[in-house]
């Protein structure tokens, strides 16, 4: 088993009986409850979204994480914190995707105004259009 150079996961390479190797990737206690879960530990994508969740009867919570990058996909058991942490992350995505719609209905908006004012100035709306 060796250590990453910043000591927060071993990674254990498996020889298979068909001879393929894989390697297991395994974060200590500590380290795995720090572990940010919109982050991909595969690709480092921050887009990580859950795909299923069940609470356990101890409070902690079964999750099944997904990502959208490299299509890592993972299950695992999680702290209440760390979730918490989740949901606070995908509120603030949510907000910025609220915020960039807004914004985008505005400029819509404005190009509609624009071109019918172009539209009135040509004379190319009469009373009769409406
Ligand atoms: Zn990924």
């Amino acid at each position: 088993m060796s250590q990453n150079p910043h000591g927060n996961h071993a990674i254990r390479r498996i020889v298979l009986p068909s001879g393929r190797t894989i390697e297991v990737i395994r974060f200590n206690d500590v380290d795995a409850e720090r572990r940010e879960l919109h982050i991909c530990p595969a690709c480092g994508s921050e887009l990580v979204q859950p795909m299923a969740w069940n609470e356990t009867a101890d409070g902690r919570w079964d999750l099944v994480l997904e990502c959208p990058n490299c299509g890592r996909s993972e299950s695992g058991r999680f702290s209440r914190t760390q979730v918490e942490r989740l949901e606070d992350h995908l509120d603030e995505g949510l907000t910025e995707m609220i915020a960039d719609l807004q914004r985008l209905t505005q400029a819509n908006m404005a190009a509609d105004v624009d071109r019918f004012v172009a539209a009135l100035d040509c004379g190319l709306i009469l009373p009769e259009d409406f």
